[in-house]
């Protein structure tokens, strides 16, 4: 059951210099509740189809079915109703979180886009669910991101990349940021956010430490193109 299957993918950007082949005709899949670990150098292309996946970038050509759904084919409002089931977090949330909300605003803001909510109680109760969920102290809920360290920020980018249950999620370099030790915890509130809403993931890294405990598949990148691709205990099996 593959929740995600990417054909033949290919993204260029057109410059004075030419023509840079982003991402040259990529194809993978992902099954249902699964993870996959796209890892590369940075420049590969990694970033660029997650974009791509997002909606956020036009592919040059391919398909990327999501629920046998091609979203390079779907308009801006169709666009717009996939952010229920698909979202990203992104590497730094400190340049993603708009700096002038508040934690519970900014937790909040997709509910209140897609209408989830119709009273005020009922955001405000459900953005302190979305903090337990996450393991963020309720204490910040009227703090700003500046106020906030780099693990706590990136648990605000992930309740807000839940808060409208989505069954898919980009993480685009969500730890890559943040100091080892904080890493680990971010990437076991993933691992049991994974468990408990049945998630799948698309886990983008430069660093393959990061998803070698936590994928169940790795396809590595190479300038714009896969170069391997591999059940994550066969690609570290002992030898
Ligand atoms: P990665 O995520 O693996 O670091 P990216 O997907 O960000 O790589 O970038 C792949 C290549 O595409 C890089 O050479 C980058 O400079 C280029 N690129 C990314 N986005 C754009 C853009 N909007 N316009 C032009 N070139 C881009
Ligand atoms: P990140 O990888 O954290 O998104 P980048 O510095 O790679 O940060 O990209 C920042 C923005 O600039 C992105 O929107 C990306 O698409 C764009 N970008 C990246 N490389 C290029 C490039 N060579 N030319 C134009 N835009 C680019």
């Amino acid at each position: 059951d593959n929740i995600l299957e990417v054909r033949n993918l290919k993204k260029h950007f057109k410059s004075k210099n030419g023509t840079l082949h982003a991402v040259d005709d990529v194809s993978f899949s992902i099954k249902r509740g699964q993870t996959l670990g796209l890892v590369g150098e940075s420049g590969c292309g990694k970033s660029t189809i997650g974009r791509l996946i997002l909606g956020l970038h036009q592919a040059t050509s391919g398909e990327i079915l999501f629920n046998g759904q091609d979203i390079c084919k779907m308009n801006k409002a169709q666009i717009h109703n996939l952010r229920k089931e698909l979202q990203i977090i992104f590497q730094d949330p400190f340049a993603s979180l708009n700096p002038r909300m508040t934690i519970g605003e900014i937790i909040g803001e997709p509910l209140l886009i897609y209408k989830k909510v119709k009273r005020r109680a009922e955001l405000d109760s459900e953005v302190r669910r979305l903090m337990d969920v996450v393991g963020l102290s309720k204490r910040f809920i009227n703090s700003y991101p500046h106020e906030l360290d780099g693990g706590r920020r990136q648990r605000v980018g992930i309740a807000r990349a839940l808060s409208l249950n989505p069954q898919f999620i980009v993480c685009d370099e969500p730890v890559s940021s943040l100091d080892v030790s904080i890493q680990a915890q971010v990437l076991n509130l993933l691992k049991d956010l994974q468990a408990e809403y049945g998630l799948t993931y698309l886990f983008i890294t430069h660093d393959l430490s990061v998803v070698k405990y936590f994928s169940d598949k790795i396809a590595v990148m190479y300038l714009g193109q896969l170069v391997e691709g591999a059940e994550s205990d066969e690609l570290f099996k002992k030898t």
